[in-house]
């Protein structure tokens, strides 16, 4: 009897080829809220510590604010880095910079070209990366709970040779800012953490980070140790813990702080309305405080 191999073809409804797993991880339908996939990025780990209410928000893709100019300018340098070619490069450039208001356009223009072109001299030296794998690809492992899927997307991964011709597997993340910060170094850590353990590229040897600051031309280097896996796994199986949790009852908890002040959120958050608003009445207040104070006769 002739076997039936594909087994879509015998559900009552295949799904298309968009919604398949592996382009789209398992999806969760919680009560009252829009579906989300089950992906854990870095952002989403920071954002979901930050604030509860802001990763649901993130989740269900509520509307942004407007991009700040300084995140334009990310955003700009960013596309142009990707770009195949400086032909397309510079195509796409001017499309974007004509969107921006005028007074706007001249400043962005100017730095998005300046750290352009430390990029293209910090290419021009380093130069090892097959060009056919540096690429800005989608990496994918699966976290510490079977149901959960780990990504990552650092600006290039490529083989490089580590010496002696051992490949060895490089992602590069690039960044607008002077110095290094933290977040940086933990976000390419955990870039290469899903890279050693999804075999990316089908690799299973060393993994080299690499952190490029555009603004003052500098490469942090370091290497993904398999020893961080354990107690980085910790730490994002307790994160999954209470992003279910939350997910169960539907309740995502606002933190109010300073966090929200570059919050993309903000300007449609009734919590941030209720903080600013407290945090104004204190402002008031203070300033009457001492007013009042003056007018009590000394106690002796
Ligand atoms: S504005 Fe503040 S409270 Fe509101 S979602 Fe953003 S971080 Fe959370």
């Amino acid at each position: 009897m002739k076997q039936d191999t594909d087994m879509r073809a015998r559900l009552p409804n295949p799904p298309p080829d968009s919604i398949r797993k592996d382009q789209h991880p398992v999806q969760v339908t919680p009560p009252g809220l829009k579906p989300w996939d089950r992906t854990l990025s870095f952002s989403d780990i920071n954002v979901f510590e930050d604030c509860e209410l802001a990763y649901q928000k993130r989740k269900n893709r509520e509307r942004k604010a407007p991009r700040e100019i300084h995140q334009i300018i990310g955003d700009l340098t960013h596309h142009g880095a990707a770009a195949g070619d400086k032909e397309s490069r510079e195509a796409d450039l001017q499309k974007q910079l004509d969107r921006l208001p005028q007074d706007a356009r001249v400043e962005a223009e100017r730095v998005v070209r300046e750290l352009l072109d430390v990029d293209d001299e910090l290419d021009e030296a380093g130069g090892e990366v097959q060009e056919q794998q540096k690429d800005k690809l989608l990496l994918r492992c699966q976290g510490p709970n079977p149901n959960w899927e780990l990504v990552a997307k650092p600006d290039e991964t490529g083989m490089v040779d580590g010496g002696r011709g051992r490949p060895v597997l490089q992602l590069l993340d690039k960044k607008t800012a002077f110095v290094l910060k933290k977040k940086n170094k933990d976000q390419v850590f955990f870039a290469g953490m899903v890279a050693q353990i999804g075999r990316a590229l089908s690799h299973d040897g060393p993994v080299k980070l690499v952190v490029r600051l555009l603004r003052s031309g500098q490469e942090h280097v370091f290497w993904y140790s398999r020893q961080a896996t354990e107690r980085n796994m910790f730490r994002i199986a307790s994160v999954i813990r209470r992003i279910e949790a939350a997910v169960e009852t539907g309740e995502f908890k606002a933190s109010t702080g300073h966090n929200c002040l570059r919050c993309p959120y903000r300007h449609n958050c009734k919590a941030f309305a209720q903080w600013t608003e407290a945090r104004d009445r204190m402002v008031v207040e203070a300033q009457v405080v001492p007013i009042r104070e003056l007018e009590q006769p000394f106690a002796v």
